[in-house]
């Protein structure tokens, strides 16, 4: 009887602990979970669909993110995991799409099509605006608002399931995505409605530095490794009604577009 028990235990904690090592021990069961949803979610697709185990996938998301790659979720892997995010896939050591997908125009169109409650429209508005003006001002892109028919990039605050195999996860966890540039949800971007949104006057997720980020994707940018790029994939706690891009984030659009002629 103690010796099926002791059985028992420990071909549990062979589940449990593999493929890691002894680490693992100051993980609970909770946080693992939490962390392959996070890895198969943000480290499964690139380059190859289906490949490598969990030790392989820590180690990508640390040299992302700049910790030692030891393949172990210690303390401090785990609390890049914890962070509130994008939800675009993680692409390893690219700023770009690795097919580097493009609008053909430099006149680039955006539609709003839902707003937050949290802050008035006109708000949204201003901000979605003054997001874009941080790309065009550094590229030769121009972007048009129009208010019926199709745009190329689609905006909208949306929560849970949404229609597009991407849900979102309730408050934290991620608070948006976007689609590389292309026809149907090419270009689109979705904003979490159940996290609190702000103008970076007051606490909340501030929506220009997310918006700012998201419309990176929606032109064709990846995320990066630079931890004071508006593409990092993190967000940062962000008290400010003011936003910078880059050298890394200005490189990228430029790399794409171009200069522009200011
Ligand atoms: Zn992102
Ligand atoms: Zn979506």
């Amino acid at each position: 009887m103690l010796y099926s028990a002791l059985c028992i235990v420990s071909l549990w904690t062979c589940i449990l602990a593999f493929p890691l090592p002894p680490e693992i021990e100051k993980i609970d069961y909770q946080q693992w979970k939490i962390a392959e949803e996070y890895l198969n979610k943000y480290y499964a697709y690139f380059p190859e669909p289906y490949e490598s185990n969990m030790e392989d996938k820590i180690k990508k998301l640390q040299k992302f993110f700049g910790l030692s790659e030891t393949g172990v979720l210690n303390p401090e892997t785990m609390e890049i995991i914890q962070k509130p995010r994008c939800g675009v896939p993680g692409v390893e050591n690219f700023q770009l799409y690795p097919n580097t997908p493009k609008w053909p125009s430099n006149v680039v169109t955006y539609r709003i099509l839902s707003y937050t409650l949290d802050m008035p429209k006109y708000k949204v508005d201003q901000l979605v605006e003054k997001a874009f003006a941080q790309w065009s001002e550094v590229s030769p892109l121009i972007f048009k608002r129009v208010l019926i028919g199709d745009a190329d990039i689609m905006t909208s605050f949306t929560r849970g399931a949404h229609g597009d195999f991407n849900p979102f996860d309730g408050p934290g966890g991620i608070l948006a995505h976007a689609f590389a540039p292309g026809i149907g949800l090419g270009g689109d971007a979705h904003f979490d409605n159940d996290e609190q949104w702000s103008d970076g006057s007051q606490l909340g997720v501030n929506f220009l530095f997310t918006a700012t980020h998201e419309f990176g994707h929606s032109l064709g940018l990846a995320h990066s490794s630079d931890p004071k790029a508006v593409m990092y994939p993190t967000y940062r706690i962000f008290n400010s009604e003011d936003l910078f891009l880059s050298d890394d984030d200005i490189n990228s659009i430029q790399t794409l577009y171009g200069k522009g002629s200011s």
